[in-house]
């Protein structure tokens, strides 16, 4: 098992003024096999008893390993609920130590209980679906939607890439979505930024460019030698780092985000989150390109290779391919800046009219 090499922007102890706190308690990232696990989080002080988090699929794929190399108490994640998190965390109390071995629900529920007893958490994650990995923030279900608080980063996460060559290729495809979001959301911070005068985080932002720039080279063929699975890793857990150093989802998360909130709030969970995310990142990166003048100018993150990277990846590029209706569409991007009145982003800015949402879905190319 080796140790990742964590970007500078994290190891090192410099401020940048910003106003935010910068928290990094994320303190490493190993690849390899969980095998090895034992031994490294000894060095780290996360103490025992450890309280082993799985569903009952990553309990077959590792968490049962897991909860015996590290004699831990076992605990099934049933439901993507805040108020099964909350149940569940009331039973871990003695715990000193939380792992979530899983995807987003077993990795955010366990994080929730962690938070919530103060212990340490460890993070595996069996698929690359999503950036919460190591980010601070909790996203589970409350009512018919989703909800995200403000939580705490894993100290390390172990991510064994021989486990999650085996996750649904659908999970690995939501990776890529959540992270080609981020062309959209650092947009989205910096109207903020000009508009409204948000803090903005040069640290968090060069996070965010790192991880767009290593996957966009990754799915263009031109990264090198690293596996491309090993690229989304890092990718994903760069966005995570992002967020945790302004203790906020800001940077990865704007109104491409809001029109997948939407759709969770009408559909349930019918697609991966990273999969909505890249709608919506078609459909805002469509809006941004009509009205925004300082939208990318740098051909790699307009529109068109948007496009060619979801082609390359599989991730739909036409509404008939996912099979979303047009009407909901519409619906979704009149409606989604409701979601979240408090989070600027270009759908607060121009709030968009019927006419506006047309236009919109047919630069997207979605339909
Ligand atoms: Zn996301
Ligand atoms: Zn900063």
């Amino acid at each position: 098992m080796r140790k990742l090499e964590l970007d500078h922007a994290l190891k090192s102890g410099e401020e940048c003024g910003c106003g935010y706190p910068h928290d990094r308690t994320l303190k490493a990232i190993f690849m390899g096999s969980i095998d090895e696990i034992a031994p490294k989080i000894g060095d780290l002080d996360l103490e025992p008893p450890y309280a082993v988090f799985y569903d009952e699929n990553t309990y077959r794929v590792a968490g049962r390993r897991v909860m015996e190399l590290l004699e831990g108490e076992g605990f099934l994640v049933e439901t993507p609920t805040f108020l099964f998190a909350e149940e569940i965390a009331a039973k871990v109390e003695g715990a000193r130590t939380v792992v979530g071995v899983g995807g987003g629900t077993v990795i955010d529920v366990a994080k929730y209980a962690a938070y919530k007893v103060g212990a340490g958490f460890i993070s595996i994650p069996t698929s690359l679906s999503h950036d919460g990995i190591v980010s601070p923030i909790v996203s589970l279900f409350e009512g018919s939607g989703r909800k995200s608080i403000l939580a705490r980063s894993p100290r390390i996460a172990v991510i064994d890439l021989e486990i999650i060559k085996t996750a649904p290729r659908d999970l690995i495809i939501s990776g890529y979505g959540d992270v080609l979001a981020k062309i959209v959301s650092i947009k989205d911070w910096q109207l903020g930024r000009r508009d409204v005068g948000e803090p903005y985080c040069p640290t968090a932002e060069k996070l965010i460019l790192d991880s767009l720039e290593m996957l966009t080279s990754s799915i263009m063929g031109s990264a090198g030698a690293r596996s491309s699975l090993e690229v989304l890793a890092k990718a994903l857990v760069n966005c995570g780092a992002a967020m945790m150093i302004v203790s906020s989802s800001r940077p990865a998360s704007g109104s491409e985000h809001l029109i997948s909130h939407y759709l969770d709030m009408k559909l349930g969970r019918r697609y991966p989150h990273g999969i909505q995310c890249a709608i919506g990142t078609l459909l805002m990166a469509a809006y941004h390109e009509l009205r925004n003048p300082d939208w990318w100018a740098d051909e790699r993150y307009r529109l068109k290779m948007i496009r060619e990277y979801f082609l390359r990846v599989g991730l739909p590029t036409s509404l008939e391919e996912i099979g979303l209706p047009r009407d909901l569409i519409i619906r979704t991007i009149l409606e989604a800046r409701n979601i979240r009145p408090d989070r600027y982003t270009i759908l607060h800015k121009f709030n968009p009219r019927a006419e506006d949402a047309e236009l919109i879905l047919k630069i997207s190319g979605l339909g």
